[in-house]
């Protein structure tokens, strides 16, 4: 491939790109229902998989390149043509799915390309019909109206003009009366903004419950499920998970801090000490970016001669805008070119511990894509989403013996507080999952029941939790900061699940690195081409929704923590 800097974008004809796919709609309807050559079917699924293969890179390539500066016009016209194409685009895809889902079409395909790929077009063309069109743009409507107001949320603290993410770093200051001060002024914005917050809530529940009955759902927890094509698990495997969480984790993060709360020297620990693990605060990464970067290149060269090609590739090509600077998105990501056959990360280094979290954590999901993305469909290069955060956790904790190389002396200080936030991390992840089934399960529920639902499953989940005097949160408002629940329904929980499965790989990588590496690797060439559950067990690892997988992590956790 050429130079990431020099890729250029350059919009789909939007009339060309109809013909094609009428084309290979035409080409694939005009086959016998049943005794139908099979090269000539493939031939059409494969032309459409390079068009589409095509067709995502530039979609990926426009919002890199408007992520990487959004002040260009030119990027951001790019965007809104992006955006106003998109619907078009789903339209167009779901035609051809449903061609190649009936008769004995789906056979063909599943028998070629497996049944994942087939399993998930079912749940998108089951999830989508014209009849919610006008649902579905007036849920992006209230999903901008929700990020505009916390993006107008400003803040003069200490002198400064802040916004709600740099506020969030003074709660992490070493000095508790400006923890204190931010957390009550941040908390007292949300405690002004509640009305407007609950209702922008209120009509996306009625509206997205309103389109799961247009479709045919019972509610949305079902319709929402669909959206993320969960095909080999349901409702009842997630109680089940939460249940574990409860009972296996919940007792490990009261003990977490409570030792927190002995290293501080506070008692009780409040909420607003909780960003800071022990009296010395936390690690920095060292030198420059520069120094960095050969860092990570020694590291990826002693964990793998694969690992170590491909991390060359990415700083050769360009692959990488890792650095801070004004008129840059906030964030981190990686998204994929199809067509160029590579990875892009994005993130925003701000010279804290959670650089190389982040770094390390991106190159897990760059390393998956890299080493799937010749599977024969683009569906199967990236699995779903729950699946995806196992590779990009795990491979955080598979460079955990070269934390030298960033931390120095100390590195152990890094890990201690990585597997901490990881764990603590649990009971909060699955509280936010569990509120969303309350939620559309009841979604006559008025705001302020919402809000006394929250504070009870915080009783549940985080039972260690102290508010004191803060606005907002003992009155249950503490969800309102997290996006998710607006923008993205269900989806947090994915986080966990990911979690709990790059906990096990972070048990074994104690016992056996190499083993753990080896299946790893394994694991991420297996890229989307299984569902969920059986990804995890093709890599040995016990599925979230089994009883019981989280016992030995937390007596590995808790033997490594000195709990
Ligand atoms: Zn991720």
């Amino acid at each position: 491939m050429d130079d990431f800097a020099l890729l250029k974008l350059t919009p789909p004809n939007l009339q060309q790109l109809t013909s094609q796919y009428d084309e290979i709609a035409q080409s694939v309807e005009s086959l016998p229902k049943n005794d139908f050559s099979t090269a000539e079917l493939l031939q059409s699924v494969q032309k459409w998989d390079e068009l589409r293969r095509h067709l995502d890179s530039w979609r990926n390539l426009t919002e890199i390149r408007f992520n990487q500066d959004t002040k260009n016009s030119d990027y951001k016209a790019a965007m809104d043509l992006r955006d106003e194409i998109d619907p078009k685009l789903t339209d167009l895809d779901v035609r051809i799915k449903k061609l190649l889902l009936v008769d004995n079409r789906r056979e063909v395909i599943a028998r070629q390309f497996g049944e994942q790929a087939v399993a998930m077009w079912e749940c998108q063309v089951r999830a989508f019909d014209p009849i919610i069109e006008a649902d579905l743009v007036e849920e992006a409507r209230l999903v901008s109206k929700y990020n505009e107001l916390l993006a107008s949320a400003t803040f003069e603290f200490q002198g400064k003009t802040t916004n709600l993410s740099g506020m969030t770093e003074f709660a992490e200051s070493l000095d508790r009366d400006v923890r204190h001060a931010s957390l009550e002024m941040m908390w007292g914005w949300f405690a002004e903004n509640r009305e407007t917050l609950d209702q922008i809530y209120d009509q996306m529940v009625k509206l997205r419950d309103q389109m799961a009955k247009k479709l045919n759902y019972n509610n949305y927890v079902e319709l929402g499920y669909q959206l993320l094509t969960r095909v080999d698990y349901n409702e009842a495997d997630v109680d089940q998970y939460r249940r574990e969480v409860v009972d296996n984790i919940v007792p490990l993060c009261t003990k977490i801090r409570q030792q927190q709360s002995e290293l501080l020297g506070l008692d009780p620990l409040m909420y607003w000490d909780e960003a800071i693990y022990d009296a010395d605060g936390n690690p920095r990464p060292q030198g420059s970016y520069e120094h960095q970067i050969e860092q990570a290149q020694a590291m990826f060269d002693g964990m793998s001669k694969e690992l170590g090609e491909f991390f060359h590739l990415m700083r050769d090509k360009n692959l990488m805008d890792l650095q801070n600077r004004p008129g840059k998105a906030g964030g981190g990501f990686c998204a994929s070119l199809l067509d160029q056959k590579v990875p892009f990360i994005f993130a925003n280094f701000n010279g804290t511990m959670g650089d190389v979290e982040v770094f390390t954590h991106e190159m897990g999901h760059a390393y998956q894509c890299y080493e799937s993305i010749d599977l024969p469909l683009a569906d199967n290069v990236w699995p779903t989403y729950e699946s995806c955060e196992i590779h990009s956790m795990s491979l955080e904790y598979l460079c955990w013996p070269h934390m030298e190389n960033f931390f120095g002396d100390q590195a152990d200080r890094f890990r201690r507080i990585h597997l901490t936030t990881s764990l603590l991390f649990l009971p909060y992840g699955v509280s936010v999952d569990h509120y969303q089934h309350e939620v559309y399960k009841n979604p006559g529920m008025t705001p302020a029941q919402r809000n006394a639902t929250w504070r009870k499953l915080e009783e549940i989940y985080l039972p260690h939790m102290k508010f004191g005097d803060l606005p907002h949160l003992p009155e249950g408002g503490r969800w309102q900061k997290q996006r998710h629940i607006y923008m993205s329904p269900f989806y947090y929980i994915d986080y966990t699940l990911a979690q709990c499965c790059a906990l096990q790989f972070w048990v074994r990588a104690q016992r056996d690195y190499q083993q753990a590496l080896e299946d790893y690797v394994a694991l991420c060439r297996r890229g989307g081409t299984l569902p969920f559950q059986k990804l995890v067990h093709s890599a040995d690892l016990k599925s979230p929704f089994q009883k019981g997988c989280l016992s030995e992590v937390a007596a590995q956790a808790s033997a490594f923590l000195g709990l």
